[in-house]
């Protein structure tokens, strides 16, 4: 059996915690063939972001990138270590040595190909290879990263590259809950979970798997198991969807913090506004969420739409001279904003979900400023301070906490 497993931050926090994890390894290594992709230690990667952001309010994404890759090499020579003391033969391997190709999007590159001869080779000669999560290199030999939560993407694509027979994300978390457990204390663990979900509750902010990963995860139908570093437990099992999965209407509540609204007034109502505004959002690399036009009058028009918070700044920046341009009144923005959703295939073949959500927000008197709707989604933007009452109230109304927890 052929094995790929990441380890996020929060597990090889210090060295206590990488020797865990090596004992971990070890005992899969025993058996099976064993390819470990690794984060940075903690909270390294926001620390290196901070360091940037006191030399300069905007450094160039290619020395960003050649940054941030350093927090995974720290990790992969001390596990690599780690397994040597426990007898085991061990070698660490950058993206680049990995064979981790990507595009040249500098903080957010895409992979294009993998080449892992090396990698083979390591598992040929009984060693267990230790890989750099998040890095890669470019087409033109640069040092890349794969996005905030990029280890994720990593460790799926290495099992996808490799014909894994599973891949294991191992977390802070015991699996995959129909809310984040850290703000809904009776939040259910779910035993299995569908591509679809799994990739709706990514992109709308379920932090636990990297919303890229589980795309890579679905094409190439890679099995990927999400369970707890900490416990021996079996986590939850992210897999094609199954005829019974669609007897459950709402599996779970996901909510985003990372959210800004930013609105442009007053636009006159003809055709092409829409993509002179949205063209030079975009030529900023942002990517633009909900969108809201209101209804023009007297040809004039008023368009809102959703940002990253990290972006906003650039994104308002580079709107304010395109406002200009079309002759806008202005460009307002609103960073106190999240975005509640709540995800599930069963909404394909049931009615009345949306109306169920809205009517549970206004009974908490939660004032709703934009909604979006897909197949197995419905979101709601709604104002910062209500995010925790609006996803606990959301988890009571569709019943989804713990067998017993509610009388
Ligand atoms: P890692 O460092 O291991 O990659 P992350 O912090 O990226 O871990 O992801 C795990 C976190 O995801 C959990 O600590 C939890 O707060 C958060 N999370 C958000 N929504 C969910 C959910 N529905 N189920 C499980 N965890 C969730
Ligand atoms: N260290 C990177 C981050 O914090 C990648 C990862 O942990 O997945 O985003
Ligand atoms: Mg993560």
């Amino acid at each position: 059996m052929l094995v790929v497993q990441k380890y996020g931050g929060t597990s090889v926090a210090d060295a206590a915690r990488i020797r865990n994890v090596a004992r971990r390894v070890a005992e899969y290594a025993r058996k099976d063939r064993v390819v470990v992709v690794v984060s940075a230690m903690g909270k390294t990667t926001d620390g290196l972001i901070g360091l940037s952001r006191e030399i300069t309010p905007e450094p160039e994404p290619r020395e960003m990138d050649m940054l941030l890759a350093t927090g995974e090499q720290v990790t992969i020579a001390l596990l690599a270590m780690a397994l040597h003391g426990l007898g085991l033969k061990a070698r660490s391997f950058t993206g680049q040595q990995a064979g981790m190709r990507t595009n040249s999007a500098h903080t957010k590159a895409r992979i294009t190909r993998i080449d892992p001869d090396r990698l083979r080779e390591a598992l040929d000669g009984g060693e267990v290879a230790v890989v750099a999560g998040f890095q890669g290199l470019s087409d033109r030999d640069e040092v890349t990263t794969l996005g905030r939560g990029g280890s994720d993407l990593t460790a799926v694509a290495l099992a996808a590259a490799l014909k894994a027979d599973v891949c294991e994300i191992f977390t802070d978390v015991d699996g995959v809950y129909t809310a984040d457990p850290n703000i809904v204390p009776d939040a259910r663990k779910l035993d299995r979970i569908t591509y679809d979900e799994m990739l709706e509750m990514a992109s709308l902010g379920a932090k636990v798997l990297q919303s890229r990963s589980v795309e890579f995860a679905k094409k190439y139908v890679v099995p990927v198991h999400v369970r707890s570093t900490f416990k021996l437990d079996p986590g939850t099992l992210v897999t094609k969807e199954e005829s019974e999965m669609e007897d459950v209407v709402v599996t779970a509540v996901t909510h985003d913090r990372n959210q800004a609204k930013i609105s442009i007034l007053r636009v006159p109502d003809r055709p092409g506004i829409a993509a002179q505004v949205f063209g030079a959002v975009g030529e900023q690399n942002i990517v633009v969420d909900m969108i809201v036009q209101n209804i023009s009058r007297d040809g004039y028009t008023d368009m809102s739409f959703t940002v990253p918070r990290s972006e906003h700044a650039h994104a308002v920046a580079a709107l304010q001279d395109i406002g200009r341009a079309v002759g806008a009144q202005g460009v307002v923005h609103d960073e106190r904003v999240a975005k509640v959703s709540i995800v599930g295939v069963g909404m394909r073949s049931h009615a009345g979900v949306a109306a169920r959500m809205f009517q549970t927000l206004a009974r908490e008197r939660i004032n709703i400023q934009m909604i979006s709707t897909s197949e197995i989604a419905v979101s709601c933007v709604v104002e910062d301070k209500y995010t925790e009452l609006a996803v606990r109230s959301l988890h009571d109304a569709f019943a989804l906490g713990r067998e017993g927890a509610h009388p």
